[in-house]
């Protein structure tokens, strides 16, 4: 038993959205993950490579033909070239995508940088592979890292194997735009490490195009995506690692290990999604984006200045100074007294205290009753 691994912030999530969900007709504004099905023509894929009897073990990486089409829509989409027979691996979604990077490179003592508030499985990744992750708070500079502190913290961390970069950010829903993640190269190139960026959202931006970091620094990066957020198949686990050709040999080595390969029958519905689904995101993306504008303007009526998050699906916001800052209580309360599921900021790590973050892979109604109950909670804390 690896006591480190057990302290892990997801489960502080998952067990408030079990009282959330024990709570009859509580609205939940918690939840990452999108709330739209899976696009029928993949459905209709795995239905008949299963009736085809598709449904053996294949070769570790996954299929050839599924790993030439990932190359393709890589390079369509974002301009990537990563040669499908040495540079990419199928994983069990982004998950295992990290698990197995950091598997393969992290030795004992090493340390694993990480921008914070985050996405709640890389600490515990680290740990369980004897490293330690080292957090840069971000939240004095809006929630990105900038090429000042990230020199700083690298020139003075020589055990920092290891860059995890995510953006579109969860929690946060900020992106970069191409300067800042080629200011942010020009630090990482003086220094040993690999970057493992980490894209999920990429096909979930606002008004401007997603920028890869595989494209701005290929030889340092280890790029992770997948199908869970653009193509609402997230129940599928499908995700790719990419990037140079001798560590993704030794990546593969670990998954091989570990899954001996993904599912053939999720292989052929993410062959369809590639080959066949690049608009699948757009109806999903601009309904998406109608729902953060309604519910950004709902909170700044209520008096939350919150910053207009560019990318993902999710609202990070701080609580204003009138009210209780302790985000957990806020939410805690929010809650019990008004059946109102948003998760605590600090439950996304150092950073997070005082904000609170909204998914908004919720339903119109759903945000329009989030606001009015937060608007009556409001008016009660303010008369407290
Ligand atoms: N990375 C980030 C930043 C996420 O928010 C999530 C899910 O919420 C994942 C990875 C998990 O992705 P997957 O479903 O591909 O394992």
């Amino acid at each position: 038993m690896k006591p480190s691994v057990v302290a892990i912030k997801q489960q502080e999530i998952f067990k408030f959205n079990a009282r959330a969900k024990s709570i009859p007709g509580a609205v939940n504004m918690t939840v990452g993950e999108p709330n739209f099905h899976t696009p029928e023509h993949i459905k209709q894929a795995a239905i008949k490579a299963i009736n085809d009897d598709q449904t053996h073990y294949t070769v570790p990486e996954g299929n050839h033909e599924l790993l030439n089409a990932v190359a393709k829509y890589l390079h369509d989409k974002y301009g990537l070239n990563y040669d499908p027979k040495t540079q990419i691996v199928a994983t069990t979604g982004v998950t295992e995508g990290v698990f197995s990077a950091f598997n393969a490179i992290l030795q004992p003592g090493d340390e694993v940088l990480i921008p914070s508030p985050a996405f709640t499985i890389y600490g515990p990744d680290a740990n369980f592979n004897g490293a330690s992750p080292v957090y840069i708070d971000t939240s004095e500079t809006d929630f990105k890292v900038t090429p000042e502190v990230l020199s700083e913290v690298l020139r003075t961390n020589p055990r920092i194997k290891i860059f995890l970069f995510n953006y579109p950010s969860n929690p946060t829903g900020v992106s970069y735009t191409e300067d800042e993640l080629i200011a942010l190269a020009e630090v990482i190139k003086k220094h040993n490490i690999f970057v493992i960026s980490d894209e999920i959202y990429s096909e979930l931006t606002y008004n401007f195009k997603h920028i890869s970091f595989g494209n701005i620094l290929p030889e340092q990066t280890i790029l992770l995506n997948g199908l869970s957020k653009s193509h609402a198949m997230t129940g599928w686990r499908f995700g790719v690692v990419c990037g140079p050709a001798e560590v993704v040999a030794q990546i593969n080595k670990i998954h091989e290990l570990a899954t001996t390969s993904i599912t053939s029958i999720t292989q052929f519905a993410a062959l369809e999604a590639y080959k066949n689904g690049y608009d699948d995101p757009i109806p999903m993306r601009n309904e998406y984006q109608a729902r953060r504008d309604r519910l950004l303007a709902g909170l700044n009526k209520l008096g939350f200045e919150c910053p207009t998050p560019n990318g993902a699906f999710y609202l990070f916001t701080k609580i204003p100074e009138q009210y209780v800052q302790d985000d957990v209580k806020f939410a805690n309360d929010l809650l019990d007294k008004e059946h109102l599921a948003i998760l605590p900021g600090s439950f996304f790590g150092i950073g997070g205290e005082g904000h609170l973050r909204f998914s908004y892979a919720a339903s119109m109604e759903d945000i329009d009753q989030c606001l009015s109950k937060l608007e009556d909670f409001l008016t009660l804390e303010k008369n407290d």
